[in-house]
């Protein structure tokens, strides 16, 4: 799965440890040790897809093989889900932490502010990346955001286009695509190589929390396993059903692997 684009330092990681649930590779890093491969990615000039997983990723990558491998071909998998962490050490193996990107994206701006990266925000409703944008400004003063565009656009025609041209225009070093799972993943797999753009990430619904069109749950849920329930809780109608079914298929993936006894196996 690691080609040869991957420097030493990023296959060696790989090779050592990589965590695989419902056939998902999974990289046990640390946020520190994520802030160095983005500036070593916009360093050296070389770019870098760095998605996420949790339950949903996973239920969702047992039943639509583009995303999985979508998720298996970037260069780095961070854990952004307690199932995710709790799944790992069910079956024997170790991830060190969760990254969330509600709680991230606020350590991430002050990286980027010392460092001096440029950020670039593609997703959600019209609006809502500009107000993401002008919170994060006015927390982080001089942190560098030179664009945003809404991410209800046409992807396979023209606008798709459009969209690609602009974000070209501001070379950001950072792009986050907030899309939603997997529309997020396949579109920045299609897409990448003509973005200049040093660093893809895939921010869900990042930009709704951070323009406070959606609220977050409270501390003592999102910081204990319960966000998904926390988010059931404030969107039911939207996300009821959605988290039924992922979080049932997810425990049935780990459940699977737990009695075929492929903790730490190779991607399948
Ligand atoms: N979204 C978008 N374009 C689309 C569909 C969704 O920009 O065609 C946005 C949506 O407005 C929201 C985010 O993608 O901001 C997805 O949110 P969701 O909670 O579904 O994503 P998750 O965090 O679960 O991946």
């Amino acid at each position: 799965m690691d080609g040869p684009e991957l420097d030493p330092w990023l296959r060696a990681q790989r090779a050592r440890a990589r965590v695989v649930i419902g056939g998902v590779g999974i990289d046990p890093i640390r946020q520190d040790e994520l802030h160095a491969v983005i500036a070593d990615a916009v360093a050296t000039q070389r770019q870098r897809i760095i998605l996420n997983a949790n339950a949903r990723a996973i239920a969702l990558a047992r039943s639509l093989s583009t995303f999985r491998a979508a998720l298996n071909a970037a260069d780095i998998v961070f854990c952004d889900g307690y199932g995710v962490l709790f799944a790992a050490r069910f079956l024997g193996a170790t991830l060190p932490e969760r990254i969330t990107y509600a709680d991230w994206v606020h350590p991430f701006a002050r990286f980027s502010q010392e460092c001096g990266l440029s950020w670039y925000f593609l997703g959600a409703a019209p609006g809502i990346a500009d107000a993401a944008a002008a919170r994060l400004r006015a927390l982080y003063p001089g942190l560098n955001i030179v664009g945003t565009h809404h991410g209800y656009f046409d992807r396979a025609g023209s606008e798709n286009e459009a969209v690609i041209a602009r974000l070209n225009a501001a070379r950001p070093d950072v792009t986050f695509v907030g899309l939603g799972m997997p529309i997020q993943e396949l579109w920045i797999q299609r897409n990448a190589a003509r973005l200049d753009t040093r660093v893809l990430l895939s921010a869900g619904a990042c930009f709704d929390y951070l323009a406070g069109r959606v609220r977050r749950g409270p501390r003592w849920m999102t910081d204990h396993g319960l966000e998904w329930l926390a988010r059931v809780l404030i969107e039911p109608r939207r996300l009821l059903w959605r988290y039924s079914v992922d979080n049932l298929a997810f425990l049935r993936i780990v459940l699977a692997q737990k009695l075929g006894g492929k903790g730490r196996s190779a991607l399948q």
